[in-house]
């Protein structure tokens, strides 16, 4: 059920006594504590006061909902158990601060802020560990759950990229344009490194796998080294669409997947003038906005009439399209890059535009030579059955590379969403563990350009008609993506909650 109304109700302040008998139930309470920002919950006589921010991004959980005993945060809908502030699925991982309260003659007031729970690990087992390829969004979350549920094993997480787990959503948003710091993109982890709640844990970074012999339940790294596995997790993600125009592997051009990509690109374009993308979906729209507010002049070449069209529909395109001109980019509809010198790059139609940097955002492949060459089943991804789990009972897969069946589409799919990736990453780390719980998740992402912010729930690959609501230009609207009479798919702008709400609706339609 969800409960929230969206009416504004007073600020409830306990930095004296309340009265129980003005409490609402069973909704979120925007509440404080001196300059602490609080969420207050009642049922009954029982009272929650959480923290007020979701601990992934800081989104205001006031204005998220409570749906099915969680807070959802109304920004990238990380959940929360609402009676003991514990993070329960990703984008969050840190509990949310909790305070013990006090009813004295029918009034409420804090008792003491309580203890952070501790997270327990059964005695060690000497099974061989858990092994999980990939420190992205997937195995990141994986690893933290085996964290969370107290997994006895170790857990060995190998990473070909020289950094930890880091957000990486954010490379072509604020930290491409400069304004978030390198230090404020690690992901904080409760089960490795400094501060961890529990050891048991080992990152491997810099390290590629490079084989995985099966029968004797062993990866193999590039280095010769070999690690035994009892448990094993894909996790490899994609890997950009690489560039053969002639020209390609000119210094000032750039792909965009890694941190170490986007410290290359950020300091060209510390240099540069004038940028010229190729692609106009997500990578490339996002990091043209941010090339743009760095001051760079930004020509975005792509194919097709609209930006995103495909996969939004003209609407939505030409809202996207409008956004970008207004900040002063142009597009090069119909048009692809034939070669790139050093100052310009030349058009298919003949044309020269001027460019000391170029970016190519021509979507992602999946990498899925691993499971390939091991004789897992691989088809437009790796192949998991609904608990993730491939056609070798021992090996899992979750993320950018996994394909799945998604009961809300009755169809198999493989998409490339933070939110996807890093639920999928708990679900199959439960599963390693022996639970049987089904990826139901409705797909979701976000992008974020300029000031348009625009969340998507459920996938569409066609449909009869777009219902819209509201002037998607405008900063507030909605999109309903419907096929036979169903919505199979919405883009919210501007309208987080709404966004919440037809998720819950989604998933409560599978449920019922
Ligand atoms: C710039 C950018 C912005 C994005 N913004 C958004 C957004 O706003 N919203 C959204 O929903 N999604 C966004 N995405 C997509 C999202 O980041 C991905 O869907 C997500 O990262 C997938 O997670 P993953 O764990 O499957 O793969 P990844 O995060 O790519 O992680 C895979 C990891 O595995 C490592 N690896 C691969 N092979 C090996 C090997 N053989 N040995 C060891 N390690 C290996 C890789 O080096 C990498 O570290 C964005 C992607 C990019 C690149």
């Amino acid at each position: 059920m969800t409960t929230k109304d969206s009416s504004k109700s007073a600020i409830i302040d306990f930095s004296q006594p309340v009265r129980l008998e003005s409490i609402p139930e069973n909704r979120i309470l925007e509440a404080c504590l001196g300059e602490q920002t609080a969420i207050l919950i009642r049922d009954g006589d029982s009272l929650t006061l959480l923290s007020g921010r979701c601990t992934h991004a800081g989104g205001p959980l006031a204005e998220g909902i409570l749906a099915d005993g969680h807070i959802r945060c109304p920004w990238h809908h990380a959940c929360f158990d609402a009676k003991t502030g514990e993070a329960v699925a990703a984008p969050a991982f840190d509990p949310l601060e909790r305070w013990a309260l006090r009813i004295d003659n029918g009034m409420v007031s804090v008792d003491h802020k309580e203890a952070a729970p501790g997270l327990t690990r059964a005695a060690p087992e000497t099974a061989a560990p858990y092994v999980i390829i990939g420190g992205g969004a997937a195995g990141f979350a994986a690893a933290e759950m085996l964290s969370h549920e107290g997994h006895a094993g170790d857990v060995v997480l190998i990473s070909r990229e020289g950094a930890g787990p880091y957000d990486r959503t954010m490379l072509s948003k604020d930290y491409l344009g400069g304004k978030l710091g390198e230090e404020q993109l690690p992901l904080h982890s409760q089960a490795f490194g400094p501060g961890a709640r529990r050891s048991g844990g080992r990152v491997d970074l810099g390290s590629e796998v490079e084989k995985i012999d099966r029968a004797a339940h062993r990866v193999i790294l590039a280095d010769g080294q070999e690690i035994a596995y009892s448990k094993l997790l894909l996790a490899t993600g994609a890997e950009p669409r690489q560039p053969t125009f002639p020209g390609h592997d000119l210094p000032h051009v750039h792909v965009l997947r890694s941190l170490a990509d986007c410290r290359a690109l950020i300091d060209h374009a510390g240099k540069a003038r004038r940028a010229v993308i190729l692609g106009a979906s997500f990578i490339g729209l996002e990091a043209a906005a941010s090339l743009r507010e760095r001051g760079l002049e930004i020509d975005i070449v792509a194919t097709g009439s609209l930006p995103m069209e495909r996969l939004f529909g003209r609407e939505l395109g030409e809202a996207l399209r409008a956004l970008h001109e207004n900040h002063g980019n142009r597009f090069h509809f119909g048009r692809t890059i034939l070669s790139v010198e050093k100052d310009h790059v030349l058009l298919d139609d003949g044309s020269v535009l001027a460019a000391d940097l170029v970016l190519v955002g021509i979507g992602v492949e999946p990498r899925l030579d691993l499971a390939r060459a091991a004789g897992v089943e691989v088809g437009d991804g790796v192949i998991v059955d609904e608990y993730l789990a491939t056609s070798d009972p021992d090996i899992y897969a979750a993320g950018d590379i996994a394909s799945w069946p998604d009961p809300h589409s009755g169809r198999r799919l493989r998409v490339e969403h933070w939110d996807v990736a890093e639920r999928q990453g708990q679900v199959a780390a439960k599963n390693m563990m022996g639970a049987a719980v089904p990826f139901k998740d409705v797909p979701f992402f976000w992008t974020r350009q300029f000031d348009f912010s625009l969340s998507y729930i459920g996938h569409a690959q066609q449909w009869d008609r777009i219902d819209i609501d509201g002037d998607p230009s405008s900063g507030d609207s909605t999109l309903r993506y419907i096929s036979e009479g169903q919505v199979i798919a919405a883009a919210m702008i501007g309208r987080d909650e709404e966004c919440l709400r037809e998720r819950e609706r989604m998933e409560h339609i599978l449920a019922a």
